[in-house]
């Protein structure tokens, strides 16, 4: 083996170990809502990715799409080596994730001031911060041949149609997730939190989208009020409402936000607001943070459904049909 391919065969593992750390980290600093804290992991995983995927090029380990099937089917088995860290190996890494580590430390995530714009060269991996240079000053791969970690378009890329059918379809969502479930078992609490104040919280945070959609929408550039929108945690008063006034609490909502942003202009969804974390940002990417904030929680009442009624089979096992947990989520 030459020294070339030695150290091919080192970068290969080395970037593969560490772009799926960096990708693992990222979905869980988005799960803890550290939106660019998850942005730069995001990108830090890219890089990775580059790098990773022209080493298995250098190593002539990528050919016509018959030949690596063949590849994949005979199983592919690079030597492993002894890689050396994998993360945090650069110096600008290394501040990047000190920025990050200070800003964790003070309990939040990175502020729009603090986390610019990032890029990641598509053909060398390189890692730009700001507004990106006309090539990449490593390789001299042009603008256009980027990854590009935007703050403007971290929180997702649905666009306006995708976005309102996505809001319209909640309220019959909801609906199916309670039916057949009485107002005790709602109540109960699995995992912490109980169908009822899931209800209840993703109606407060529907009015936080609409007072932000409402002031991007009737003003010039607004700055969106800072502060994180009502948590969770101050749901729990929700369990002692009826679920009748919980839903009707959230499909009022939601009617009066569809009213907001049926019918809007593309011009109208690129209007921007600023935002102390996120900087300037489109109403897409408020539309596309409420409809992943959204989609999360639907996920997690969908398995608490599904819990419930287990437990309700165990309370009353013979008035219960077999079939009563409907695939609401499929298509999602
Ligand atoms: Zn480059």
């Amino acid at each position: 083996m030459t020294h070339d391919e030695l150290e091919d065969r080192r970068l290969l593992c080395s970037m593969s170990l560490g772009y799926t750390a960096y990708y693992v980290w990222s979905v869980q600093a988005k799960r803890e809502r550290k939106y660019n804290i998850a942005r730069l992991l995001n990108a830090f995983s890219a890089v990775k990715r580059v790098r990773a995927e022209r080493a298995l090029r250098a190593l002539g380990e990528v050919s016509g799409t018959a030949r690596n099937i063949e590849r994949a089917l005979a199983g592919l088995e690079p030597e492993a080596v002894a890689t050396g860290p994998v993360t945090g190996t650069q110096p600008f890494s290394r501040e990047l994730l000190s920025r990050a580590a200070r800003a964790l430390s003070e309990g939040r995530d990175l502020v729009a001031e603090e986390l610019d714009d990032l890029y990641v060269c598509s053909t060398c991996g390189e890692l730009m911060e700001g507004a990106p240079r006309a090539t990449c000053p490593v390789c001299g791969t042009v603008r256009e041949g980027f990854l590009s970690f935007r703050a403007a378009e971290a929180m997702g890329a649905l666009g306006p149609t995708t976005l309102v059918r996505r809001l319209e379809q909640t309220p019959e969502t909801l609906q199916a997730l309670v039916a057949d479930l009485d107002d005790e078992l709602l109540s109960w609490p699995v995992g912490g939190y109980s169908l009822k104040e899931l209800v209840g919280h993703l109606t407060d945070i529907d009015i936080v989208f609409r007072e932000r959609a409402w002031l991007i929408l009737e003003t010039d550039n607004p700055r969106l009020p800072g502060g994180d929108p009502p948590t969770l945690e101050k749901a729990a008063v929700y369990r002692t409402y009826p679920i009748a006034d919980l839903l009707e609490g959230f499909t009022n909502s939601r009617r009066q936000t569809l009213n907001l942003l049926r019918g809007l202009t593309p011009a109208a969804w690129h209007r921007t607001g600023y935002h102390p974390t996120f900087g300037v940002i489109p109403l897409t990417h408020q539309g596309n943070w409420v409809v992943d904030h959204e989609r999360a929680y639907l996920i997690e009442m969908a398995q608490i459904r599904h819990e419930l009624l287990q437990r309700r089979f165990e309370r009353r096992p013979i008035s219960i049909p077999d079939n009563l947990v409907p695939e609401v989520l499929e298509g999602e």
